[in-house]
């Protein structure tokens, strides 16, 4: 099965990434890790990133698609994977498209976590990432509106799109992901 995971910074994507991979056993393809990973290794790419990512600002489309596209190709992607922060902007959703399209192998859901800005403010700033400072935390949410948005009506038109309630502990919202996981395999079982 292969699912994208949308939703602003702190919405809890990763935490639930982590579960959901599990449950499905799909590898997780975390753009987020995957710069900071570049980043750490000080290669030309992450060097590059870094400077976006430090501003609180989405790494340009084309470094993004680059790194995912080539990811994509490994064997263990082929019976399905969760992209979690990817795709970020419209650009990337029609790559994303474009690659599935060539694989034949399209998505299956865009679950979209959703969390009001007052408690997304306070998830991130008790993780304590270098990212997760007030002024970089209101232009990373402002990235999501502007740029990260958009992607939800694209979606929802294709008929992708399923909203989960992101609030409260984090196993009750893994047991409505879960609903709407169990929902899925059977609409995709023949
Ligand atoms: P995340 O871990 O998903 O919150 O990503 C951390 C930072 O990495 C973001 O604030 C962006 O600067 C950058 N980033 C991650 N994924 C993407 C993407 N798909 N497009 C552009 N920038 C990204």
């Amino acid at each position: 099965m292969r699912l994208v995971f949308i939703g602003p910074p702190g919405a809890g994507k990763g935490t639930q990434s982590d579960r959901l991979v599990e449950y499905l056993k799909i590898p997780h393809l975390s753009t987020g890790d995957m710069l900071r990973a570049a980043v750490a290794k000080k290669s030309p790419v992450g060097e590059l990133a870094g400077r976006y990512m430090s501003a609180g600002q989405l790494v340009p489309d084309p470094i993004i698609v680059k790194i995912v596209g080539g990811r994509l190709t490994e064997p263990d992607c082929q019976q399905g994977c969760l992209f979690d922060g990817f795709p970020r902007t419209l650009g990337q959703a029609k790559s994303l498209d474009d690659f599935l399209e060539q694989a034949a192998t399209p998505l299956a859901a865009v679950l979209e976590l959703r969390v009001p800005d007052e408690i997304l403010f306070e998830r991130l700033a008790e993780r304590g990432r270098a990212d997760d400072k007030p002024e970089v935390i209101r232009q990373r949410l402002q990235s999501y509106y502007r740029q990260t948005q958009p992607l939800l009506d694209y979606y929802e038109k294709k008929k992708l799109l399923r909203p989960i309630d992101g609030t409260g502990p984090p196993d009750q919202v893994f047991q409505r992901i879960k609903r709407v996981i169990d929902e899925l395999k059977t609409e995709h079982s023949p």
